[in-house]
């Protein structure tokens, strides 16, 4: 059998693993339009600031490697058509500008996103950078360590954002992060756990200035200069747009089913509207545990995990993709949160009732000092009121205790409710924990509250 896929990040990776593990005779095609296989985003703040040295190393797989396991590695190489029913793929060598046609069995594109393009005037002056990707990561750790460089903004306060926003404050450069919406984070974290941090932002020279839509990007010759949002102008020599990403598939749209943003709708094994035809990651739609519906998710994770899925599905073992719920963590200087599934403020996108519990404790028994470590921990459990059904959660301490969402995510993808929660299993040891987990505790007033 022959197998292609296309696209060498998150979960084409994943797939090619994963065909290997199970039938390594596969004739597996491994397809990548740009000049480097598999780099991973995930480790770009690392690597800017400096905790990884190498950006050629931020990556799983090396085409020296995948060649030695018998995959057929091609980069520079983009396919730009697909014949479904002939079985046929059109491959551009952007090296030599020539074009080909290759035969498949099965094909398995995880083509991914690009950042968006925001709208406004001014996206094409020089210095407004995006953070996805080698090219990129190797130009904004040279504006890390340029002193022309001052004032940053930038746009969009996500996961991505935020991270951007850390790397540059750190650097000593003066960071302005804006967003539409109301609190940088707000679609991870609800107001108790941003309300924390703004502190954090505040004391380390990042100026939030979120609930602004920008209008324009201001160039002088041909440079950015500034950035306006429909409340201020802001200074700017380096401008990072993180405001969201777009499906790399508009030269799909002729042969397989699309939403309205673009995602590819596969069905529960991952194939497309077309036989033989199989998509993962960040280009997909799948299925959200909290709600049962599609929905979003652009996380490693999920790619990862779509790779595996298809691959079985590749090789005809017939695997549903498991719903998933989003769990994701950041640490942002001292502190380290994970949410997972629904939150307040995204429940009323999603359609649904919720209720939640936010409690405060410290990591450990009050015996056990600060100084040693006893930190407050804060969690938010958010749940169904009509039946108690977990819907999501949210953690955040200066000690790393982001582990525990797993445990959430797990009773989401379970269907647990509040009295599953309450008196749960978990392990207690004072040099880590309490008594109570504080899961145990957040469903035991949960249920009070009920
Ligand atoms: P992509 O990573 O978008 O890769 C698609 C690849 O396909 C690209 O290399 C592209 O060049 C290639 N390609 C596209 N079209 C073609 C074509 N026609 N022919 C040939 N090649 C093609 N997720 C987490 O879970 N945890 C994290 O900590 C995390 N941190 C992140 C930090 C940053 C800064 C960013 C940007 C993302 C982060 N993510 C994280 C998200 C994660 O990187 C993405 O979800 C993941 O990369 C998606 O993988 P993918 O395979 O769908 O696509």
């Amino acid at each position: 059998m022959k197998v292609i896929v296309v696209g060498s990040s998150h979960g084409g990776y994943e797939t090619v693993q994963g065909i290997l593990a199970d039938q390594p005779d596969t004739e597996i095609q491994w397809y990548e339009k740009g000049d480097f296989i598999s780099f991973l985003s995930c480790g770009m703040q690392l690597y800017l600031e400096g905790l990884v040295k190498d950006v050629n190393s931020v990556r799983y797989e090396t085409p020296e490697n995948a060649q030695a396991h018998g995959v057929h590695v091609f980069v520079q190489q983009e396919i730009t058509a697909v014949d479904a029913t002939a079985h046929t793929v059109t491959v551009h060598d952007l090296a030599a500008d020539t074009t080909r046609t290759e035969t498949y069995d099965k094909l398995v594109l995880s083509v991914g996103a690009v950042p968006a393009n925001l709208p406004v005037p001014g996206t094409e002056l020089d210095n407004v950078y995006a953070m996805r990707g080698r090219d990129w990561a190797i130009k904004l750790k040279a504006k890390t360590v340029d002193p022309s460089v001052k004032n940053v903004v930038v746009i969009g306060a996500g996961y991505i954002g935020v991270e951007a926003a850390e790397v540059f404050a750190k650097a000593g450069k003066h960071v302005t992060l804006v967003d539409m919406i109301a609190r940088p984070l707000g679609l991870y974290l609800d107001e108790e756990f941003t309300d924390i941090l703004a502190d954090t932002f505040k004391a380390n020279d990042i100026y939030i200035a979120t609930g602004q839509s920008v209008q324009s990007f201001d160039g002088q010759d041909g440079h950015v200069v500034s950035v306006t949002t429909d409340q201020a102008t802001y200074p700017a020599d380096l401008v990072i747009s993180a405001a969201g990403i777009r499906a790399n598939t508009d030269w799909l749209a002729d042969t397989l089913s699309l939403d309205d943003h673009g995602l590819i709708n596969v069905d529960e094994y991952l194939q497309t509207s077309q036989s033989d035809i199989y998509a993962v990651g960040d280009a997909t739609l799948v299925p959200y545990a909290p709600t049962g519906d599609k929905n979003r998710i652009a996380l490693a994770t999920v790619a990862r995990r779509q790779g595996r899925i298809a691959a079985k599905n590749v090789l005809n073992h017939a695997v549903k993709m498991p719903a998933v719920s989003g769990a994701s963590a950041l640490s942002v200087y001292d502190y380290h949160f994970a949410s997972v599934g629904v939150k307040t403020g995204t429940a009323k996108a999603l359609g649904l009732e919720t209720a939640s519990v936010f409690v405060t404790d410290t990591v450990q028994p009050p015996f056990v000092d600060a100084a040693a470590g006893n930190v407050p921990v804060y969690f938010k459990l958010t749940y169904a009121p009509t039946d108690g059904r977990i819907l999501g959660a949210q953690i955040m301490s200066k000690r790393d205790v982001t582990a525990n969402i797993n445990a959430i995510s797990l009773a989401i993808q379970g269907k647990m409710t509040l009295d599953d929660l309450a008196y749960a299993d978990f392990f207690f040891q004072p040099g880590f924990d309490r008594p109570w987990n504080i899961m145990n505790i957040a469903a035991q007033q949960a249920l009070q509250q009920q």
